[in-house]
């Protein structure tokens, strides 16, 4: 309950994305589904959350395994953005005092704004979030001639949320055309309610193209450094009778040799996880996958890694290059390169051009042929 109301967060996620060439709304966006960020933002002030969707299945999909710590509906959308929200408000709880509409698409709603809409809301009737203009806005006709020139003063650019009163919306809903709406609070114009604008950000930009996708990252990785480096290092001892796994690779060894280990012992991608975890001082992977836990006992390290490349990704950053180093006397890796430098370009995701693999021995002097060794450097941005 806010201030003694309740209060349902609709959040629309049922776009077409024809702009964007994919579903904008369930993609990634730092690690998280784009959608994610709306629902999050609502979590700790609504009573209940419906997201109304074209695909409802998708977005069950991308929030299923997720606590919001709120009840989460998802209900099937309208055929426009009007019908949608009318859907989504027809699921509301029978306790709803007031209503909150939000574009799933604006992952970057902050709290303040949304609360001083919901206060003015709750005071008016109907509030929306909206931001000045920046441009200059001219009127013109169907040839693209200019007609006139509002003045920018008088003019705003309306965002969302946008917040009623419930009983309020349900009334225009049903009495007013929605056919000829753009947004919710045009309903409650055609109603003959006013409306009241309250202070929006230009940071909740609606994601329309690839681009604000770029714009969105900026914000939400703003204030962290561009770059971050991290190096990895890792030894495993050379047994009988184990597998020789590097970069992904089973690497034939005639001696019958591999390396000991709880995992299985892919001592390049451990230290290059050591490197990842490194840069974001997120410890080691000890820390991450005890190697006194069954659940790791011989898994691939390759799936250790796209564990480690989601924290990454969560964290915000994305790799740029790695260089790693294998120290073995035996075997001779050097035909084996090229795949695993393959193997690991696909895991971290980044062209072949930025994944190096290199190998050494350390002319007897170093481990000597007891065991095999690597060194990782990783840059992430
Ligand atoms: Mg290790």
């Amino acid at each position: 309950m806010y201030k003694g109301k309740f209060v349902s967060a609709v959040i629309l996620g049922g776009g077409s994305s024809t702009r964007m060439g994919r579903d904008k709304i369930t993609a990634d966006l730092c690690g998280k589904a784009v959608i994610s960020y709306s629902i999050e933002a609502f979590s700790d002030i609504a009573d209940e959350i419906i997201i109304a969707s074209a695909k409802p299945e998708k977005i069950e999909a991308v929030i299923s395994d997720r606590d919001f710590g709120v009840p989460v509906k998802v209900v099937l959308g309208g055929r426009t953005r009007a019908y949608s929200a009318k859907n989504a408000a027809c699921a509301c709880n029978q306790a709803c005092d007031i209503i909150s509409i939000h574009d799933g698409a604006r992952p970057l709603i902050d709290r303040e704004a949304i609360l001083t809409a919901l206060d003015a809301a709750i005071e008016h009737g109907a509030a929306v979030v909206s931001t000045m203009l920046k441009d200059t806005v001219k009127r013109v006709n169907d040839s693209d001639e200019v007609l006139d020139t509002p003045n920018r003063e008088e003019m705003r650019a309306v965002q969302t949320p946008q917040i009623f009163d419930y009983k309020l919306y349900m009334s225009a809903v049903n009495s007013c055309n929605l056919d000829i709406v753009t947004d919710d609070a045009g309903l409650i114009e055609q109603y003959g309610h006013k409306v009241i604008l309250t202070e929006g950000s230009p940071r909740n930009i609606k994601l329309t193209t690839p681009e604000d996708f770029l714009t969105a990252r900026a914000f939400l990785t703003e204030g962290k450094p561009l770059m971050k480096i991290g190096t990895g290092y890792d030894v495993h001892r050379l047994i009988e009778g184990r597998p020789l796994i590097l970069c992904g690779e089973e690497i034939p060894s005639k001696d019958n040799l591999g390396l000991l280990g709880h995992s299985d012992a892919d001592v390049a991608v451990h230290a290059l996880m050591d490197a990842l975890l490194g840069a974001l001082a997120l410890g080691d992977i000890g820390r991450h996958f005890p190697d006194n836990d069954d659940k790791y006992k011989g898994i691939s390290s390759m799936l250790l890694l796209k564990r480690v490349m989601e924290l990454v990704a969560e964290k915000g950053y994305r790799v740029g290059n790695l260089d790693i180093t294998i120290i073995a006397e035996k075997p001779k890796l050097a035909k084996f390169i090229p795949k695993m430098r393959e193997n690991l370009s696909a895991a971290v995701g980044i062209p072949i051009d930025c994944v190096s693999v290199k190998a050494t021995t350390e002319e007897g002097l170093g481990l000597a042929g007891q065991g095999i060794g690597a060194n990782a450097t990783v840059l992430i941005f």
